[in-house]
């Protein structure tokens, strides 16, 4: 698999599933910016990492939720990799309740961050990509964008946000040889979903298909074909990675 050439922002990319998206497209060839709100340490780990195996990485503290910081972390990557190639817009967060009990904080801070933040970035982002007349978007939804998830009405309006966004913003830049996509995971082993209770992860796991959660490796596979060469006929488009957990539901 080739990637398109440029550098790669990975959003949210210090640990979970953006950590291993970086990793990837860091093996691949590509120079990271490993982005992270707080955790300091955990992106400077993957950015060592990256640089063991020959890569080249930088760790950028941006919080994606603020306009000024996405275009910071964009310029900033720029500045230091060289002209974009890859946006990957990963970082998200969940404060789960029924919608009766949810604080209007919690429906705000998931919409700031899981749903503002792509537009942020990808904004951003598109001013050197529609100069260079290329770029790959990848945006990272969920399947309960698709089909809705109890507890879940922040999280999945603004996953089910992203999917729409994606699509529109793809017919706006598909003539500039720009593609945009996204990404679907299910239930993937990360911080986010450790702290769910034992029952809710078991019952899960038993709805399946492949009879196993999925790992970040297996998203980040999925983020590296359509930022390759490979994908270049594909855009709008939302591949459900979740061991076939979408056609249960
Ligand atoms: P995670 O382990 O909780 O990691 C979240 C990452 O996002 C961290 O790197 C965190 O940075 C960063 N982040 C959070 N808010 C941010 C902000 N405002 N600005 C910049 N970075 C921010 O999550 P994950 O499970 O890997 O999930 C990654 C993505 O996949 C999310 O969009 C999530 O919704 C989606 N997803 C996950 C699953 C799953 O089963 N895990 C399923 C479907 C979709 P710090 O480390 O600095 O806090």
């Amino acid at each position: 698999m080739v990637l398109i050439p440029g550098t790669a922002v990975v959003t949210g990319a210090s640990r979970g599933i953006g950590r291993a998206i970086a990793l990837e497209l860091a093996r691949l060839g590509a120079p990271v910016a490993v982005n992270y709100a707080g955790r300091r340490e955990a992106a400077k780990e993957v950015v060592e990492s990256i640089i063991a195996a020959g890569g080249r990485a930088i760790p950028i503290q941006a919080n994606v939720a603020e306009p000024a910081e996405a275009e910071r972390l964009v310029s900033e990557a720029e500045h230091e990799l060289g002209p974009l190639g890859i946006l990957v817009n990963n970082a998200g967060i969940s404060r789960d309740g029924l919608v009766l009990r949810m604080k209007t904080e919690d429906w705000e801070q998931v919409i700031a961050a899981n749903l503002s933040g792509v537009f942020h970035c990808t904004k951003a982002a598109l001013k050197g990509m529609l100069k260079q007349r290329q770029g790959r978007i990848v945006n990272i939804a969920s399947i309960v964008g698709l089909t809705g998830n109890a507890g879940q009405a922040n999280y999945a309006a603004a996953k089910a946000g992203i999917i729409g966004l994606t699509k529109s913003v793809a017919k706006e830049v598909a003539a500039r040889n720009i593609t945009v996509n996204a990404v679907a995971p299910g239930f993937i082993a990360t911080e986010m979903t450790e702290k769910l209770p034992a029952q809710v992860r078991e019952s899960y796991q038993s709805r399946i298909p492949l009879e196993r959660l999925g790992v970040p490796a297996d998203i980040a596979r999925a983020v590296a074909f359509l930022a390759s060469e490979e994908a270049a006929y594909i855009t709008g488009q939302v591949l459900c990675v979740d061991g076939g957990l979408s056609m249960e539901a």
